[in-house]
């Protein structure tokens, strides 16, 4: 595959990123669910965390934070920032793996260190905060990974990220690994979340017709979240038709029923430019409301992909912007899996 097939895709990943840590919330914004006190988000799906390691590693490759450090690792000011009753704790250790993120020899210890860190901030509060540690399927012993994590502690969820690994589903040895780790955390009950989305220009109804076909056909029922409507972020085009797709294949019976598979959809209701991503326009923040009743709330979870916004704010956005019912949202923010 040739690296200009995806070069953009990358270059666009890094500045996406890049603002999730510099493009912040506007705390300003007041919400009519915390006024009323009753829908008081209950559950924050997708809420990064990043140890001190990692922020001086990108902070040494130029990229900016607009925050003191403990915003993003400190496990206590993302608590109460997030203020949900629980919390999904989301490892960004995959990236160790990326070289377009880390050029050191250690990606793999890196990484492990990294899945250590968001493990140990967790296990403070073990009733409140579930932590997704990550892995890479293409680049070190992911299931090895996986299996020291879940030693540690066995209510983790796993995270993968296709286009920070740059995996290509219709590359059959991508394939069998990506089964391979799928099949391993069905095995041990544990939960995936995977970004989907790996910005190769063809990207879309395919992949998925793979993922359902070649993977989540053969492994023992389990949960699966994808993030951001199924791309990387905003409601484009590309987002409507992953959406299609999905839908579709739902209608046509092709989604194997014994999985409880969910779509997250942080990220997606932008009221902001986040660098590389635009914001929602009037008819589009409409258009997404037509998804959302064609998916059906019960098999959408809330996630904020924190530090981009809190769930109070995106709470709002969802309710004031996409003109969600207050019962609608409370429904999106209900755990699920
Ligand atoms: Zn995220």
């Amino acid at each position: 595959m040739k690296n200009e097939e995806y070069g953009i895709g990358k270059v666009w990943m890094f500045l996406l990123l890049a603002g999730y840590i510099s493009t912040l919330l506007s705390c300003s914004a007041t919400s009519f669910l915390s006024k009323q006190g009753k829908l008081k988000p209950a559950h924050d799906c997708h809420v990064h965390i990043m140890s001190p390691t990692l922020i001086a590693d990108w902070k040494a490759m130029g990229i900016p934070f607009s925050r003191p450090d403990h915003y993003y690792a400190d496990i206590d000011s993302i608590i109460k920032n997030v203020g949900t009753s629980t919390i999904d704790l989301i490892a960004m250790a995959h990236v160790y793996t990326s070289e377009e993120f880390y050029q050191g020899s250690d990606g793999p210890e890196k990484l492990a260190k990294e899945n250590d860190y968001v493990l140990s901030m967790a296990a403070i509060y073990p009733r409140k905060v579930r932590p997704f540690i990550s892995v890479d399927p293409l680049r070190h012993d992911a299931i090895g990974e996986l299996k020291r994590c879940y030693a540690v502690n066995n209510n983790i969820g796993l995270k993968m990220h296709n286009s920070a690994s740059q995996i290509y589903l219709t590359v059959p040895a991508h394939v069998e690994r990506v089964k391979s780790v799928f099949m391993a955390a069905a095995e041990m009950g544990i939960p995936v979340l995977m970004h989907f989305d790996n910005w190769h220009p063809k990207f879309g109804a395919r992949d998925l017709n793979i993922l359902v076909d070649s993977i989540l056909a053969h492994a023992k029922p389990m949960v699966l979240t994808i993030p951001h409507f199924g791309t990387s972020g905003g409601f484009s085009q590309k987002t409507k038709d992953f959406l299609d797709g999905f839908i579709a294949l739902r209608q046509q019976g092709k989604i194997p029923g014994k999985h409880k598979i969910y779509l997250d959809i942080s990220a997606v209701a932008l009221d902001k430019d986040s660098e590389g991503v635009t914001k929602l326009n009037d008819a589009e923040f409409a258009e997404l409301k037509g998804y959302i009743t064609k998916i059906g709330a019960q098999h959408i979870v809330f996630g904020t992909d924190y530090p981009l916004y809190t769930p109070f704010v995106y709470a709002e956005i969802l309710r004031g912007r996409v003109g969600l019912k207050p019962r609608t949202v409370k429904q999106l923010m209900k755990p699920k899996g």
